[in-house]
């Protein structure tokens, strides 16, 4: 049955997509919510074990003091203490789990791995470095590549502690130190500590019976196993040419390995329970005149200039131009339209948006059935959308089979097959695509125990919501900044560009308050609780678009209740630019208001 269309603006046919859209999203909405995830612990512990670990270094146990300790080598990590070299403050440490720097890019080495961003405005200090990414969207290799030499450049190898994981910082009031504790027995005192461990540390698996009684090889794609697939980042995975391959997950880094996967696999099943949105890539070489064509402070600019397009700020200078924009492009507003009428032509943007996006399957996808099966059917920002040329053609393969869970996911795994209904498949091999912890602050998910001031401890403060100023610092807890969290501060779609102008930010007041004599800057309860007023007021959640939207982390999974809890924790709503600008007036005299500040 068709529903009656919501506004006389929409045409029948748009009501039946919208009502596709409702109908879509009943098969996906289950009741366990976030909870249908299972922890890689205990018995699937195995999952977190490193491919890529070096010898592991003897090392004694560390119980010595630094003005900084950073928690995650990656980005945010690396650009904090890039920063921090670049005030003058070099008596830092830097603390990661992983055997080398690079974070997401350390532990991301499938097939296919590639940004999704243009790299050009991705990878940080381009400038400063001196370095061209060779392609448009670069691979993980030359991504973490370039992690490397951002480590190399300011000289952050001789302060890295590696294949450590942090298990607690403790505030200890009476010395006004952080005490940090790790797996290895250290016990590290800091004056600072800067958490900068990522959305996405903590590989998450389906809680499907029957995953912990599978016979063959299994692991997540953040653990690649090249020792069994054979091959490299680039494909060619030979060991595969005799295996069944079930690869579970189709959002960003599921669309990104079935190509691979579907080259060199004997049979590829690819279990999907949402379709992805899979917009055009168009990846290139870099073109060496339009290289030598930039002017100095082109890599900022560039980088602006997308966020600005995004938000449609701007509109006649798209620089980067790829299918970001295409897809996200905000509609232009007549002067004094009311609510309805931006809510009409805003839908209806969508629904031609997506509409492409599904006419592109059918272009692609030789097999009707199986490119139906493959069509998005809900709004443009429910999802991270996904950019690949070779996705769709992969099951054009003979031996690539989509299994179409119809929104439920698979019903069992047993010793030796992926099942659904009475779809039985024997697989040898289970690659998981199923994404990370991004429910939880990033702290939580690598099981990292913050205790501030009175042993409180921040899950507790933050059980409800996240409670900071500028998503960057928290009351009860001196002295600890969260660098590139996603919650309360203005995270972007390029996650460096904002990392950056945290880190940044960061390490310029952590070297006043040294230079300064400071012992302890803690952020006053009056400074947090009028940024989150601020947070709540400026807020562009939109929850009317996000309640229809298809299940994912966006909604708590469908849960409105759990996303209603929620509403502290988003993101600073004037947006990225407003929020930087807010941060330099703070540097530049507001800080002295907002914290007590005491002298050793
Ligand atoms: P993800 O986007 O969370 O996707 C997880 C996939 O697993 C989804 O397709 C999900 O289906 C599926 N899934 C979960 N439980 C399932 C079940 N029981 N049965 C079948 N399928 C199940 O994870 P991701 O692809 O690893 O990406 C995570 C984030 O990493 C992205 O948002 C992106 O920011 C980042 N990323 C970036 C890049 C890049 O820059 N190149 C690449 C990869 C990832 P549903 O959709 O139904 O939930």
């Amino acid at each position: 049955m068709t529903a009656e269309p919501p506004n006389p603006q929409l045409s029948s046919h748009d009501a039946e997509i919208l009502e596709k859209y409702r109908t879509e999203r009943a098969k996906r909405i289950r009741a366990d919510g976030n909870a249908q995830y299972r922890k890689t612990e205990g018995e699937l512990a195995y999952f977190l074990n490193d491919p890529f670990a070096s010898p592991m270094q003897n090392r004694g146990s560390l119980h010595d003091e630094v003005d900084v300790l950073i928690v995650g080598g990656g980005w945010s990590g690396l650009l904090a203490a890039a920063r921090l070299r670049r005030a003058g403050v070099d008596n830092f440490r830097i603390v990661d789990s992983g055997s080398d720097f690079g974070g997401v890019w350390y532990w991301n080495r499938y097939p296919g791995c590639r940004c999704d961003v243009e790299s050009y405005i991705y990878m940080p200090l381009l400038e400063e470095l001196g370095y061209m990414p060779t392609e448009k969207y670069a691979t993980s290799d030359e991504i973490r590549g370039h992690a490397l030499a951002v480590a190399r450049q300011f000289d952050l190898y001789p302060h890295a502690v590696f294949q450590t994981r942090v298990n607690q910082v403790r505030w200890d009031d009476r010395a006004a130190r952080w005490i940090v504790t790790t797996d290895h027995n250290d016990a590290i005192r800091a004056r600072f500590v800067f958490v900068g461990n990522g959305p996405l540390n903590y590989p998450k698996l389906p809680a499907i019976p029957g995953v912990e009684t599978f016979k063959g090889h299994s692991f997540h794609t953040c653990r690649w196993d090249y020792a069994y697939t054979g091959g490299d980042p680039g494909g060619n995975l030979t060991n595969l040419k005799d295996k069944r391959v079930a690869l579970i997950g189709t959002g960003c880094s599921g669309v990104q390995v079935a190509p691979a996967l579907g080259q060199s696999a004997k049979a590829l099943y690819v279990v999907q329970r949402t379709p992805a949105i899979v917009a055009v890539r168009g990846n290139r070489p870099t073109d060496s005149h339009w290289q030598e064509s930039l002017e100095p402070g082109w890599h900022k600019a560039r980088m602006e200039n997308f966020e600005a397009v995004l938000q449609g700020m701007v509109r006649d200078l798209d620089l980067v131009g790829d299918e970001w924009t295409e897809l996200w492009e905000p509609p232009l507003l007549p002067e004094g339209a009311d609510p309805r009428e931006i809510a009409t032509l805003v839908g209806k943007m969508d629904l031609e948006k997506m509409a492409a996006v599904r006419a592109r399957i059918d272009e692609v996808v030789e097999d009707p059935a199986t490119a139906e099966s493959l069509k998005p059917y809900y709004g443009r920002y429910c999802k991270r959308p996904t950019f690949n040329d070779d996705y769709l053609p992969t099951f054009n393969r003979p031996n690539v089979k989509l299994v179409d869970t119809q929104g439920r996911g698979l019903d069992r795994i047993t010793e030796t097959s992926i099942v659904f209904g009475d779809e039985v498949h024997e697989v040898d091999c289970i690659v998981y695509a199923t994404g990370f912890e991004v429910v939880t602050t990033s702290h939580k998910a690598a099981g990292l125990d913050i205790i501030g001031r009175d042993g409180q401890n921040l899950d507790s403060k933050w059980s409800e919501a996240v409670k900071s100023l500028h998503g960057l610092y928290t009351h009860g807890f001196p002295n600890l900044f969260i660098v590139a969290g996603l919650r309360q501060g203005a995270p972007t779609l390029n996650f460096p560009h904002m990392a950056e102008e945290q880190a940044s930010h960061a390490a310029e007041i952590v070297a006043r308050m040294l230079r300064e004599g400071v012992d302890t800057m803690e952020v006053t309860q009056a400074a947090e609780d009028r940024w989150c007023a601020t947070i709540i007021e400026k807020s562009k959640i939109d929850l009317d678009y996000i309640r229809d939207c298809t299940p994912s982390i966006l909604n708590a999974e469908g849960h409105l209740e759990e996303l209603a809890k929620q509403t502290f924790s988003t993101a600073y709503g004037g947006g990225p630019f407003e929020y930087v600008e807010l941060l330099r007036a703070w540097r530049d005299g507001g800080y002295l208001e907002d914290l007590a500040l005491t002298r050793a």
